[in-house]
């Protein structure tokens, strides 16, 4: 890959209509030529199907490389090489090998011995498997995991992975690049030289943002709250804020050496399209 990249992540739609609507958001995507399109499984299966379709859709129509998500909560061990042996039967080489969280509906799961614990336990599993077979991305944590302890023991979490055999890291969204410098200043430290991808999340929405970020534990700093709060009922206005705050963010990411932008598109073309067009100019 040649970097800086620039790539996006599409979640597999629940009906055969999002389905055909997501089919036309991709040639838009693929219009805007991106060096690879990502995208998400579902917890327990549930998408997989799904999520094999878009991607070999996304090779198969566009010819752009795209990267299968693939969770292993729920799953043993042998369902997941028999899941790995079906992605690769299907031409797709590259994941990104994710530990996934216990769904709504198996909230207490634990992992057993037919389990793995930790995704750098797959990502091992994966390279002792299939070799080389496959290109293997992870994730990564600028304000650390939620239930990571602290910053640094999440770092060393991050360095087991890399160690482990995969190739680059796509991070959580945030929204203080100081949060990015400091991880790869960290991630550095301990020896740790591979692509980290910051995550891009172009705001669209006050209130959707802040149930997002409660889910995936990333923080919002007080300034993003000063710009998008007194704007929360006005779309325009925010669509506006979301496009220039986006810009600016990931300006200053390309400037200060990030790999590239991997955007979370939420399965649209806008804002991505135009923050996209600025910050190439
Ligand atoms: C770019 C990106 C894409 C994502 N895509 C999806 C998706 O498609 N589907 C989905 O369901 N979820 C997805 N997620 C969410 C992800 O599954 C959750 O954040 C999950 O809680 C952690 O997954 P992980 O692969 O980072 O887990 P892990 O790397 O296994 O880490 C999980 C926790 O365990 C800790 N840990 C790791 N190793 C050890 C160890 N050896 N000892 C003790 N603790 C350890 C970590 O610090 C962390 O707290 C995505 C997240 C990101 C950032």
């Amino acid at each position: 890959m040649n970097f800086p990249t620039i790539s996006f992540e599409l979640f597999p739609p629940k009906t055969p209509e999002g389905y055909v609507k997501l089919l036309g958001i991709i040639d838009q995507l693929a219009g805007l030529k991106p060096d690879f399109i990502s995208c998400t499984y579902g917890a327990g299966g549930g998408s997989r199907e799904k999520t094999l379709d878009v991607v070999e859709h996304i090779q198969n129509k566009h010819h752009i490389k795209a990267v299968a998500h693939l969770t292993c909560v729920l799953h043993t061990k042998d369902e997941i090489k028999t899941i790995l042996e079906e992605i690769k039967r299907r031409g797709i080489s590259n994941v990104l090998a994710l530990r996934g969280d216990p769904p709504k509906d198996h909230p207490d799961w634990k992992p057993g011995p037919k389990n793995f614990r930790y995704s750098s336990e797959l990502v091992a599993f994966i390279r002792q498997h299939f070799n080389s077979y496959f290109g293997i991305g992870v994730a990564g944590f600028p304000e650390g995991h939620m239930l990571a302890p602290n910053r640094e023991v999440d770092a060393q979490h991050l360095k087991a992975k890399i160690d482990a055999g995969a190739d680059y890291v796509i991070t959580q969204l945030f929204f203080d690049n100081q949060d990015y410098f400091d991880y790869i200043a960290r991630l550095k430290k301990l020896g740790v030289n591979k692509p980290v991808i910051p995550g891009i999340l172009p705001i669209t929405d006050y209130q959707a943002l802040v149930r997002f970020c409660l889910l995936c534990g990333a923080s919002i700093p007080v300034k993003v709250h000063e710009i998008f709060k007194p704007l929360a009922d006005d779309p325009a206005k925010t669509l506006e804020a979301g496009i220039r705050f986006a810009v600016e963010q990931c300006r200053e990411l390309l400037d200060q050496g990030a790999p590239g932008l991997h955007f979370y598109t939420l399965n649209k073309i806008s804002p991505t399209d135009i923050i996209l067009k600025e910050v190439r100019r």
